[in-house]
């Protein structure tokens, strides 16, 4: 079956899919079980490199683009993993080192891409105020060489498996500004050091084996160093990281995708009910082909993403769009996948239900599918805003 996902980027697949054979189907659905964290296989692809592929060579990465990055992605969704567990130092990445300064990049850089650091979180979600950002109501003060950060923030993941965080709080009150975009600023945040004073980690369990978390900040001071950028302009700088993130996490749908397509396929050829495979009924047939068909559709605009903000041109529109053809068709797939494997589609050993469970996520998070459309009814059409 050829899709257009084989014809692009052979050699960084061929060396991701090696990598993953390693950690097969059994390694990731115990992790689940256990709900824990895949710490040997992040190690893993870590020390390979791939986590540093958009760190660019003068720092010690790879100096790949986002594309490439989205491929390293996919095939690990693809493979039966979950990239959950490691997308954000990919989506973080750019926000350092389109908007870091040149201090900042000598300082992090060659240590995240060694390894020594992990830059896996990013802080934006708040509990009362959800995907209004701009009306976040997380503080931070100027405090001489200090900032002083108060505030709340829901579902942050991965802290607990990360050094640094990038943290999105309001600088100059909602009042004081022209637009609500402007007053947010960005900084980077010392995990290890914060949760010595100021900053509380609470995990949220979940549906899905995702390490997220409540996290309170209570005076918590940081360098002002830690500044990403110039004060005021954090929302502008935020979007880098929210649009690379979506980016991504259509391409891990699409990996998704092709899983589940490839797992009811197999599953449906061999399944032999009422005397014949059950894949030779028309109505197990098609709603696979309609997965598989909006999938490869997904992946195009996927790759349109992926090209404008490699060539840094505005990528909204196409990063909005390609997360919900793929994120539709990612959930298409499975559940045609677990609908076609009958009761064994709910049997955890047939990964089934864990990769059913993690690729529904996606319809919420990072942003929910009535938020793009909206995005696009507004920012693309031209329909009235609705708020
Ligand atoms: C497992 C997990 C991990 C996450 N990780 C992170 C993270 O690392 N960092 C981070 O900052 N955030 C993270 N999030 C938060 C995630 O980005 C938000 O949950 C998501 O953006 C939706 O925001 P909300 O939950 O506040 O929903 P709300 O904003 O409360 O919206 C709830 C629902 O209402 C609907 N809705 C809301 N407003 C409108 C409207 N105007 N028109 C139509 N429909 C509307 C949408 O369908 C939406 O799904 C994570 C969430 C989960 C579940």
């Amino acid at each position: 079956m050829t899709r257009a996902a084989d014809e692009t980027f052979q050699d960084i697949r061929d060396a991701v899919r090696a990598l993953c054979a390693e950690f097969p189907a059994e390694y990731h659905r115990k992790v689940d079980e256990a709900r824990g964290y895949p710490e040997d296989f992040v190690a893993a692809l870590t020390k390979a490199g791939w986590m540093a592929a958009l760190i660019p060579e003068a720092y010690g990465g790879s100096g790949l683009g986002l594309t490439e990055a989205s491929v390293i992605m996919e095939e690990i969704n693809r493979a039966g993993g979950n990239s959950g567990a490691c997308h954000g130092q990919m989506y973080n990445m750019n926000t350092l080192i389109r908007h870091g300064s040149e201090a900042q990049r000598q300082h992090y850089l060659p240590k995240i891409a060694s390894g020594e650091l992990r830059l896996q979180s990013m802080a934006v979600t708040e509990p009362t105020t959800g995907t209004d950002t701009t009306k976040i109501k997380t503080t931070a003060v100027r405090r001489g060489d200090r900032y002083v950060i108060n505030g709340q923030k829901v579902f942050i993941s991965r802290i607990q498996h990360s050094d640094l965080m990038i943290l999105l709080a309001r600088t100059t009150p909602l009042a004081e500004v022209k637009k609500k975009s402007e007053g947010l600023s960005i900084f980077l945040v010392d995990v290890k050091e914060a949760m010595k004073s100021g900053m509380v980690i609470r995990p949220i369990l979940n549906m899905v084996n995702h390490e997220t978390n409540e996290v309170f900040f209570d005076e918590l001071e940081i360098p002002a160093d830690n500044l990403i950028g110039e004060e005021g302009q954090g929302f502008k700088y935020i979007l880098t990281g929210l649009n690379a993130e979506r980016t991504l996490i259509a391409a891990e749908c699409i990996g998704d995708g092709y899983w589940f397509t490839d797992k009811v396929t197999g599953y449906a050829k061999e399944r032999v009910v009422f005397g014949r495979p059950i894949g030779q009924n028309q109505g197990v047939q098609f709603p696979i082909a309609e997965a598989f068909i909006e999938i490869e559709a997904a992946n195009l605009m996927r790759y349109e993403a992926c090209r404008r903000y490699d060539a840094g041109l505005d990528c909204g529109a196409q990063a909005n769009m390609a997360k919900y053809l793929a994120a539709k068709a990612s959930w298409e797939a499975a559940n045609a996948c677990i609908q076609f494997h009958g009761g064994f589609g709910f049997a955890c050993e047939y990964d089934v239900e864990r990769k059913f469970r993690e690729t529904r996520l996606y319809q919420v998070a990072p942003i929910s599918t009535n938020l793009i459309l909206s995005y696009v009814a507004e920012h693309i059409l031209g329909l009235p805003r609705s708020f």
